[in-house]
């Protein structure tokens, strides 16, 4: 039986189509929950971004991401 899903991007509302656990393209995920030094004490945010809307999100980076190089790929 192939168990099928999908995900939506929060940004652009393309879907990612997760077969078997598995997603057709990778893509970001954040959850966050929210802390006791937080306006938000007590809440979970999550959101999932894909490739493209990543690339858009890290451009207007002040400060780069850490970028490096895995030598193991799976
Ligand atoms: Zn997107």
């Amino acid at each position: 039986m192939r168990e099928e899903r999908k995900l939506c991007c929060n940004q652009c509302g393309k879907e990612i189509r997760i077969v078997q656990g598995i997603a057709r393209e990778d893509f970001v995920t954040v959850k966050k929950n929210w802390g006791y030094f937080s306006k938000k004490d007590g809440r979970q945010d999550e959101f999932c971004l894909c490739e493209d809307c990543y690339d858009h999100l890290i451009a207007g980076f002040v400060v780069p991401v850490s970028e490096k190089e895995r030598t193991e790929l799976v």
